[in-house]
């Protein structure tokens, strides 16, 4: 059998969208009751950097439920605090994989870097039902953790999954998902082993590269700024289009093939899990902050 490039289903062209506090994103999709990208269910770009936007207020105080949002910094940076008493500073090539479980409350609040610039991203990773009421759990991960690997004209930062055996430092994900933030200089190629079955994605921000080259077959052009989805196949092959080259986030993960039900910060499976958790949070009791020696036996 020889493996298969998969190839482009769709191009996504992100839209602006204002979310928190008035602050602009550009969305490639949301959360919405037909999971087209399970187990995905959002991906949002921070880049605010037009300076007539003015200040940035970000996303004060928030709760989520059953799911994980993943936080990747390239400009700027973002800090953060929650009601488990975590508080820090997401800056420059570095991550964090927040596994919300039963509940948490936090705000993110992203600022300009010295360049004045902001440039992110943020993740939603969905959660299984038997994982949606587990316990709240935080990979934060600093850019010198993460590790490079250089090849042929490409620098892929591995931050879960592996390439060219070296693996990323998020591990025990649900979704056992790959994500990657890989730089190709002009005409350079590489291609990414990916798991049958997985929904696999790629959001291309700078440059333009050919996607899907199979043999003779050229694949087809992505332009910054786009979303590109992915057929079936083994592996995702890529050259690095003229001039500047091409980065982008490449990410995959297994499919939960489960019915969701999202709303807002939320996503559950049923429309009653929602209705507990409105009923949680009217209650006080959304979030149990108990230490994980007295939850584990
Ligand atoms: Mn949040």
């Amino acid at each position: 059998m020889t493996a298969v490039s998969r190839t482009i289903k769709q191009i996504i062209e992100p839209q602006f969208v204002i979310e928190g506090a008035d602050v602009l994103l550009r969305r490639s999709f949301g959360p919405s009751r037909a999971n087209l990208f399970d187990p995905f269910l959002l991906f949002d770009h921070f880049a605010f950097n037009n300076p007539i936007e003015g200040p940035i207020v970000g996303f004060p105080t928030h709760p989520h439920r059953g799911i994980e949002t993943v936080t990747y910094m390239l400009e700027g940076n973002v800090r953060h605090r929650d009601s488990l008493g975590n508080v820090g500073v997401i800056g420059p090539g570095d991550v964090q994989w927040m596994t919300s479980g039963r509940g948490i409350m936090h705000e993110e609040m992203p600022r300009r870097g010295p360049t004045g610039l902001i440039n992110g991203f943020q993740l939603w990773v969905n959660l299984p039902a038997a994982q949606k009421m587990g316990r709240p759990r935080y990979q934060e991960v600093k850019e010198s953790s993460i590790p490079a690997v250089d090849k042929d004209g490409a620098r892929v930062r591995v931050v879960a999954g592996e390439y060219g055996g070296t693996s990323g430092p998020v591990t025990e994900i649900a979704a056992r998902p790959l994500y990657m933030d890989v730089t190709l200089e002009s005409g350079a190629q590489a291609s990414f082993p990916t798991a049958g079955g997985h929904t696999v994605v790629a959001y291309v921000f700078e440059g333009s590269g050919r996607f899907g080259i199979n043999g003779e077959t050229p694949g087809e052009s992505v332009e910054a700024v786009r979303l590109a989805v992915f057929e079936e196949g083994d592996f995702v092959s890529v050259q690095a289009g003229p001039g500047s080259g091409v980065r982008f986030m490449l990410m995959a993960g297994a499919p939960f093939r489960e019915t969701i039900f999202p709303y807002g910060p939320f996503v559950m499976n049923t429309q009653e899990e929602i209705q507990q958790a409105l009923t949680d949070l009217r209650n006080g009791t959304f979030v149990q902050s108990e230490p994980e020696s007295l939850t584990e036996s």
